[in-house]
């Protein structure tokens, strides 16, 4: 019976978006990994006018990890003889590094180093209890809502063994900065409902407000994020651009005060580099000063020279930069389906549930030539 309803509402709010009299190209990026899978997964963009592009964005925090931040990772797992905890996705991405050399966590696990794959920071406060003789490094890669648990668990407190190499980005700012470009690439912003759950909605205002980009709040469903691409659509006809809070049952003004709190007190926000894209001001958490003695940074060897954090930041041929930022499909890249599968990743897209090559392979999508 629920599945009945829920198809009905899907069917319904379908019509509504099919009954617009809408004229030309609208492009609609979405910037949340989640949303894209649900968008694919679903068959949404082939339900929808021809005229609708739903264009994934910077949603994908794994790949638009740093290469110097894996490559440092890997370098302490394999140097400095730490247990290395990770989210498991963050396992498989690929540095660029000569031939032969280790180019992966998993390949230094392979090579015998303590590699382990964890799947919340509880976990890595277990490990590190449960060793209290070794050095534990959590390398915590990930948007507001993976970083938020980091920070709760390092006000909560943990073992004096445990450090945290942080790679946390947030968002907007690289929102702020497609549309501070000279072409944004897109006419309507489906914002992440999860990350405004932490953050608050207020954080993705800026984006109807200054930039006069129609704006709504979608949730993971597929009903959310139709109504949230109804909305952007009207607001699109009409003239008009707000932020609408199309996920109001979890997404709260203000959003979630503890974490916020929590955030604020363990972490600090400051530039910081993104995989393919470069430096966005203000989009980086970096450990509190407060914290210092369990920050990973300060605690090791800094093994990333400054050739590597110029170096080249995707492998030859790997098109994610552009992907990551919206500038071409995925099924675009001359790799895609081909040398790059997810068996045999290339690029970051390829390899995280969350990255909109794999998610697009997966689901069938076949190479554009
Ligand atoms: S298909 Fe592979 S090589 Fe091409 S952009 Fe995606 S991850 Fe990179």
């Amino acid at each position: 019976m629920a599945t009945t309803i829920r198809m009905t509402d899907v069917k319904a709010r379908l019509e509504r978006i099919r009954s617009l009299p809408l004229q030309g190209k609208i492009r609609i990026m979405n910037v949340c990994g989640g949303h894209e899978r649900s968008v694919t997964l679903s068959g949404m963009r082939s339900a929808l006018p021809d005229s609708i592009e739903i264009i994934p964005g910077p949603g994908c925090p794994v790949c638009v990890c740093p290469e110097e931040d894996i490559y440092q990772a890997i370098q302490l797992a394999l140097q400095d003889e730490v247990i290395l905890v990770a989210f498991g996705d963050m396992l498989r991405v690929p540095v660029n590094v000569p031939k032969g050399e280790i180019r992966s966590l998993a390949e230094a696990r392979a090579a015998g180093a303590d590699v382990r794959p964890i799947a919340s920071p509880a976990e890595a406060r277990q490990i590190a209890a449960a060793n209290p003789q070794r050095p534990v490094v959590f390398f915590a890669a990930g948007f507001e809502t993976t970083t938020a648990p980091v920070a709760a668990m390092l006000v909560e407190g943990v073992p004096e063994n445990l450090s945290v190499l942080l790679s946390g980005r947030l968002t907007w700012p690289a929102v702020a900065m497609l549309l501070d470009g000279e072409d944004a690439g897109f006419d309507c912003l489906i914002a992440p409902g999860h990350v405004a759950t932490v953050m608050g909605p207020e954080e993705w205002a800026f984006v109807p407000d200054r930039h006069g980009i129609p704006s709504a709040i979608a949730g993971f469903n597929t009903e959310s994020l139709l109504t949230a691409t109804y909305s952007v659509l009207r607001q699109h006809l009409e003239g008009k651009a707000f932020l609408d809070n199309c996920y109001p049952s979890v997404v709260r003004d203000g959003g979630n005060p503890d974490a916020r709190s929590q955030l604020t007190t363990a972490m600090r926000v400051d530039a910081a580099n993104w995989r393919g894209i470069g430096e966005i001001p203000a989009s980086g958490f970096m450990i509190h000063p407060d914290y210092a003695k369990h920050d990973a940074r300060l605690r090791f060897p800094d093994y990333a020279a400054d050739q590597r954090r110029r170096a080249g930041q995707m492998p030859p041929g790997c098109d994610c930069a552009r992907v990551v930022l919206g500038k071409i499909y995925p099924n675009q890249c001359k790799l895609y389906g081909s040398a790059c599968t997810p068996r045999t990743p290339i690029g970051p897209c390829m390899v995280s549930d969350e990255g909109a090559c794999r998610i697009w392979l997966s689901s069938g999508v076949e190479y554009a030539a």
